[in-house]
């Protein structure tokens, strides 16, 4: 144990601080755009506008406000063209904002090659090279993937909430993005996040357990995860999880850490969970397979391709290699 830390998991980094006390002044997003040196983080359909290139380490292609002053221009365009603009926060030297560009925008991007950008917004997009988050949250800088994480939960919030939930009218992002509110009852919505439970189930012979999900690649195998339920407690998911995909009793759970995780709304909270069975019964609906490894398994497993671990910017990856006692090989 003692190979990751904690503190750093790579989608946990963030440097810039939100500032949320100045989410409430007046037109905050364009009182920030007008501030010199502030950077934009460009969002368009949940992926990140990023600097082109290979390599270990990336960047988000961030610009100036006058960049994108076109775009923060309202009176151009219609309600379902218009961007959501956020407020992320500030550093020592700068203030960030986010543009969520409309799913619509780009329209060489649907493949309609020749068709010239009709719009600021498409502009925007089509001079910009985009990835996920999910891809390149490994790869990006400390205060990049702070501001990519922010910005792609909050534009995951808000197109999945156009509506208030009270009265099912239209609402209107405010506060710099961090409340909806309602344009017929005046109600507030705040963005959600997801607790969701993920777990490094050990045995007593320290031999970690990794499943397999219906819809996975045949090799690919992971720690079990499972959703939070209203009203129940962190530990009591992590033993109800497991006994339901496994049907393994979890006495003893020890957390670990936490990572956002906003595909769409995840915070993932990670732990380890020690096994009194070992015997295996799989649900057959969200877990299809499960094994035992020991390290030795494990790394002649993944060695030889049967065995495809996580991605490296998953807690899920962190909570293996943990327990590895290193880095595993593969992407
Ligand atoms: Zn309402």
């Amino acid at each position: 144990m003692g190979h990751v830390d904690w503190d750093q998991l790579p989608l946990s980094r963030a440097t810039t601080a939100r500032r949320a006390e100045r989410r409430t002044e007046p037109e905050i997003v364009r009182a920030v755009l007008a501030e010199p040196g502030t950077l934009v983080v460009l969002v368009h359909r949940k992926r990140l506008a990023v600097v082109p290139g290979e390599g270990p380490e990336r960047l988000l292609a961030l610009v100036p406000a006058a960049e994108v002053a076109d775009v923060a221009d309202a009176a151009a365009h219609s309600p379902e063209t218009r961007p959501t603009w956020l407020y992320l926060g500030a550093d020592d030297d700068r203030a960030y904002v986010a543009c969520i560009l409309p799913d619509a925008a780009g329209a060489d991007e649907l493949g309609l090659e020749g068709v010239a950008p009709v719009s600021a917004a498409d502009a925007v997009v089509a001079r910009h090279t985009w990835g996920s988050l999910r891809e390149l949250g490994a790869q990006l800088t400390t205060r990049d993937v702070g501001l990519a994480t922010e910005a792609v939960a909050l534009a995951a919030w808000h197109a999945a909430h156009p509506r208030c939930p009270r009265c099912g009218e239209p609402t209107e992002p405010v506060d710099g993005g961090w409340v909806r509110r309602c344009s017929n009852d005046g109600s507030d919505h705040y963005p959600r996040t997801d607790p969701a439970v993920i777990m490094a189930v050990l045995d007593e012979d320290d031999r970690m357990l990794l499943g397999h999900a219906a819809q996975w690649p045949a090799n690919r195998f992971s720690t079990l995860a499972g959703y939070v339920e209203p009203g129940e407690p962190l530990e009591a998911a992590v033993r109800r999880e497991v006994l339901e995909e496994v049907g393994i009793v979890v006495g003893g759970v020890e957390y670990r850490g936490s990572q956002p995780w906003p595909f769409p709304a995840s915070l993932m909270l990670g732990f380890v969970a020690h096994a009194q069975t070992r015997d295996i019964q799989v649900d057959g609906v969200e877990v299809t397979d499960a094994r035992w490894f020991t390290r030795t398994e494990m790394l002649r497993a993944v060695e030889s391709g049967d065995l495809g671990l996580p991605s490296r910017a998953s807690i899920a990856r962190a909570l293996i290699e943990d327990w590895y006692g290193g880095e595993l090989p593969g992407a």
